[in-house]
């Protein structure tokens, strides 16, 4: 038996035996994908959104329009001499969506004051700060001792929104894609799309395309499909891919084109309908986000993301580790030996307050439970 006190896994759901369970030449292991079905149903899912990019572009009328919920009721405007001295802030709106049963936690992390200020250089840098502090809190809590009850914060996709005025790429948007790329997956989205003719969409789609290639920027890839899947998936796929950057419209109200009430923008010319592909690519990026990449945006921020985060985490532990091992056998050994040389980490002594807390954590639960 497992030592007392030990966790001894989830709490087991009981289990509904199908009817073909009782068939002799059936094992039953074909019904594993609904036990991970219902479990998971069970569960609910989170996903945690951020949009960026410079203030009027459209983030929070687009994020409405994508969730259909009013994420900004609260929000507070700030005029010209406000912003000149602001800093980016991070905000943070948290909805619970239901669909069919199916329980959705969704986050959308907020960037007001991006691009704002006067001086913008380096005004991504708080951005990177809140991923990696996600990224960190998630590694203090799995490497913790109650690992069942792990709220995830990790930032799983970023909307980055490239302005319809300027020709291409701004040098601001090259420097935060280039020092997020890394972290999170972007998905750079062309703003504001019913500015712009469908011939000038195409240009600028094809100029932003070719600088983030020349720059290095590396976005988010979709996966490529499998060779197996049938032609329209294929072809859904390949249109999906050559949409980059997303060019959307987004709005709050509601109008009536041809007799039928739509999500669109009136102008005494006309109507963009939001939800019209011949209008722009709202559809094509919400499929994109809730139908068919949400798992593999939370699966690449996991296994690629994360991973980068706590491995670099571990290799400066353990150098720490090899260090603090030297510092002492020197002292041991009155100096004859000569310790092996260790390259200097910048987050060494964030390290270090990790390791003590950590060891804190122990003696305290020890105590606890002796
Ligand atoms: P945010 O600061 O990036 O969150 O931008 P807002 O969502 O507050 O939008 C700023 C202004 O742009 C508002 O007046 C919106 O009505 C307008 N707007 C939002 N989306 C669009 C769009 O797709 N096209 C156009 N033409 N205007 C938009």
């Amino acid at each position: 038996a497992p030592p007392h006190g030990r966790w001894q896994g989830p709490v087991r759901q009981p289990v509904r035996r199908e009817a073909a369970d009782q068939d002799k030449e059936y094992v039953g292991f074909a019904t594993l994908p609904n036990q991970v079905h219902r479990k998971s149903v069970k569960k609910g899912f989170d996903f945690t959104l951020m949009v960026a990019g410079e203030s009027g572009l459209g983030k929070s009328t687009l994020v409405n329009s994508l969730f259909l919920t009013d994420l900004y009721k609260d929000r507070k405007l700030l005029n010209a001499e406000e912003r000149i001295t602001q800093t980016v802030e991070i905000t943070k709106h948290t909805v619970d969506i239901e669909e069919k049963g199916v329980k959705l936690k969704l986050t959308i992390v907020d960037t007001p004051g991006f691009g704002d200020a006067v001086n913008n250089t380096e005004c991504w840098k708080s951005v990177a700060d809140y991923i990696d502090q996600q990224f960190e809190q998630y590694f203090r809590d799995e490497s913790g001792l109650n690992r069942k009850n792990i709220q995830d914060n990790r930032v799983h996709c970023c909307l980055y929104f490239i302005s319809p005025f300027g020709h291409g790429l701004r040098p601001l948007d090259v420097e935060f894609m280039k020092a997020l790329h890394e972290k999170v997956n972007i998905v750079p989205i062309l703003a504001k799309a019913d500015t712009l003719t469908p011939i000038e969409v195409k240009k600028k789609k094809f100029k932003i395309r070719e600088e983030i290639q020349q720059y290095g920027i590396k976005i988010y890839q979709f996966p490529d499909c499998d060779s197996d899947e049938d032609e329209d998936f294929k072809q859904q796929d390949q249109e999906l891919k050559d949409s980059i950057p997303f060019a959307v419209i987004g709005s709050n109200t509601v109008v009536e084109a041809k007799g039928k009430r739509v999500r669109g923008r009136l102008y005494p010319w006309g109507i963009v309908e939001v939800e019209n592909s011949a209008h722009c690519d709202f559809v094509k990026l919400r499929n994109m986000l809730v139908r068919t990449h949400m798992q593999d945006l939370k699966d690449v921020t996991r296994e690629t993301h994360y991973e980068n985060y706590r491995a670099h985490c571990i290799q400066s532990m353990t150098r720490m580790v090899v260090k603090e091992r030297n510092r002492n056998k020197l002292t041991r050994e009155s100096g004859t030996d000569f310790p092996i040389p260790v390259i200097p980490s910048t987050t060494d002594t964030e390290t270090e307050k990790l390791i003590r807390e950590k060891d804190e954590e122990k003696i305290v639960q020890i105590k606890k439970n002796p």
